[in-house]
């Protein structure tokens, strides 16, 4: 890797202006002399994340998180800090120099760098074919107008291209000369294993297709999806697959990306929620019709990452699924996903029994018939109501509870406390059950100590998958322990060790080193070998250690993390207990006199100072 002079680092950061910089992922709003936006690192619905570019600082009120365009970049597309220098100096046309002269070979280049390089030369070379007048370009011009009724302005938008069934991307791109690291991990080729690299060990994954590029958030081509056509040749190994995606690359992750997010984003705001649709050409098809919100998944289901990806931008989504089954079943899945996320969900087509298909109704009507799919939209409550019990009247007892728990269970999942007693009325109504019964249900779930979203969770989080480091306390405090030695023994007292969530690496190091200091056996940040199990441990205590620390007040900021562990700890169960004694008749109980009893404990705790006493 090579090394970048550090006059040029300086030099970049007096060049680059941090809110173009940032305004790139945030929407912001200036604020006296600083910019204000909803923060990308932590959940929140009232902005805290500011950013002044006097000074070339961020900081986040909410969460603590600080830094510089650098630090930014890196953090919020994963690259080293080489990386986004590169990625800043291309952006803002600064040129990057380099210690010991000549710049880097392509070998030293960073990978994705590369990576996107190439994406964009494959993008160009199949638009390229799209458009020439040749067999493969004729055929796919007229496929894309005549029989997906597309217009040719929207091929040139969105660089839609063709694979031809010969291929010819494979010398085009042996000529400029990308290294073989880059050729073999791009997802763009089959090589031949253990052969060494040529042309002819090289075979086009995408032969005899119609390209659809995929972007990351930020507009690079990071993958395609190459749609089956006639021209498809039968020795394709995917021949039958009607639709075939890029497989996982070090750019190109599927469940971290939603496609048409680039556009999407600056089109959201007020009144214009995000249009979440199925397929990528019911996305093109929003698009085409002016419907310019519309996103959609890589055709597997939504996750957790890209919910989070999304409510960087705007906290309210309408969903559009096929009406048929696995298209509720996916709506099924993604509600309780929403809820937890803090995002307000609403579902279009729940009434009607009808089969809907968002490409060929807005080919058909156009963006009328948007707005009359606005006016018979469901709340995310509502759709599950009809969901889980479709015929109310019909439905046997069993049912009715059945639907009852798990309407309940969506219920206790809604992040705003005052749009919750509305929901359930509406769960009353819709599923015909008393208040009694609604408080029974939400009584037997207080009871059983289920905690809150263990639904959702238990079906998307899987406890050795790395969740997103950045966006949690826990990395947040292990950052301060780093930088700030002298808080690791006092945070050891005061953070008991169930409030560390543990299965990100953030969270195992932070109760690892906790444990250290707790016992006076902390070995000092430059001799943490030792405590350090892999790579990847490794290279997160590194990029940690990199980062200068710019806290003016670090016994704050820890305490504050500290605040955010103990309120993800107690919340929960705050909420739940609320939510039952909202619905609660005045009727004497022994459960409700325990039940108040344990929240007035838990708001003391809550309200108590958080008993971090540093000795600085
Ligand atoms: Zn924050």
């Amino acid at each position: 890797m090579p090394a970048i002079k550090p006059s040029c680092v300086r030099d970049l950061k007096t060049r680059v202006n941090l809110v173009d910089v940032v305004s790139r992922v945030v929407t912001l709003k200036k604020a006296g002399p600083s910019f204000r936006g909803l923060c990308p690192f932590h959940q929140e619905k009232s902005p805290s994340f500011n950013v002044n570019p006097d000074k070339g600082f961020f900081k986040c009120f909410g969460c603590g998180k600080a830094g510089d365009a650098i630090t930014f970049v890196q953090e919020t597309e994963q690259l080293s800090f080489v990386e986004a220098i590169e990625a800043l100096g291309q952006r803002f046309n600064i040129p990057i120099e380099y210690e010991a002269g000549g710049g880097p070979t392509r070998e030293e280049r960073s990978l994705r760098n590369e990576l996107f390089e190439l994406h964009d030369f494959a993008a160009d070379h199949f638009f390229n074919s799209f458009k020439s007048n040749n067999k493969t370009g004729d055929f796919l011009r007229t496929y894309w107008e005549t029989q997906r009724k597309f217009p040719m302005e929207l091929a040139d938008e969105f660089k839609i291209g063709a694979a031809e069934p010969v291929d010819t991307l494979i010398s085009a791109v042996w000529k400029k000369r990308f290294s073989e690291d880059a050729l073999r991990q791009s997802g763009l080729f089959f090589i031949r294993e253990g052969a060494p690299l040529s042309l002819n060990t090289m075979r086009a994954r995408f032969r005899g297709r119609l390209m659809i590029p995929i972007r990351d958030h930020q507009g690079r081509v990071v993958a395609f999806t190459a749609r089956q056509t006639e021209l498809t040749p039968t020795d394709d190994p995917a021949r039958e697959a009607k639709y075939v995606n890029s497989p996982e690359t070090p750019i190109f992750s599927k469940g971290h990306l939603l496609f048409n997010l680039d556009h999407a984003r600056s089109h959201v705001g007020e009144g214009h929620p995000f249009l979440m649709v199925e397929g990528q050409l019911d996305a093109l098809r929003c698009w085409q019709v002016g419907i310019k919100t519309a996103i959609a998944p890589q055709g597997t289901a939504i996750t957790e990452s890209q919910l989070q990806l999304l409510r960087r931008y705007h906290t309210e989504v309408e969903c559009f699924f096929d009406s048929d089954a696995a298209g509720q079943k996916a709506a099924l899945r993604f509600l309780p996903m929403s809820l937890q996320a803090g995002l307000q969900v609403r579902f279009f087509g729940g009434r009607s029994g009808t089969k809907l298909d968002p490409d060929l109704l807005f080919l058909e009507k156009g963006a009328a018939a948007y707005e009359e799919l606005k006016k018979t939209s469901l709340s995310g409550i509502e759709f599950a109501c009809r969901a889980y019990l479709p015929d109310p009247h019909q439905a046997s007892e069993r049912q009715r509870a059945e639907a009852t728990r798990e309407v309940a269970e969506l219920i206790n999942l809604i992040q705003d406390q005052l749009a919750r007693p509305d929901q359930v009325n509406v769960a009353m109504r819709l599923l015909g059950i008393s208040l009694s019964s609604m408080r029974d249900e939400f009584f037997a779930q207080v009871k059983s100590k289920k905690p809150v979203g263990a639904a959702a969770a238990g079906a998307s989080a899987s406890p050795s998958k790395l969740k997103d480091v950045h966006l949690t306390p826990e990395l947040h405090l292990l950052y301060l322990c780093l930088h700030h030695e002298n808080l690791g023994k006092p945070l050891s007292h005061a953070l008991p060790h169930d409030w560390i969530d543990t299965s990100h690496l953030g969270g195992l190091l932070l109760n690892r080193f906790l444990g250290e200091f707790e016992q006076d056996a902390w070995p000092g940040r430059d001799h943490l070998d030792a405590l350090l199990d892999n790579p990847e441990e490794k290279a997160l205590v590194a990029s940690l250690l990199f980062e200068e620390s710019n806290l003016e007040e670090p016994g704050k900021a820890a305490t504050e993390g500290l605040r955010q562990l103990r309120a993800r700890a107690l919340e929960p169960r705050l909420r739940q207990i609320e939510l039952a004694l909202a619905t609660y008749a005045a009727e004497s109980n022994i459960d409700a006199i325990s039940l108040i009893k344990e929240r007035t404990k838990i708001q003391q705790q809550l309200r108590s100072p958080v008993g971090l006493s540093v000795a600085v």
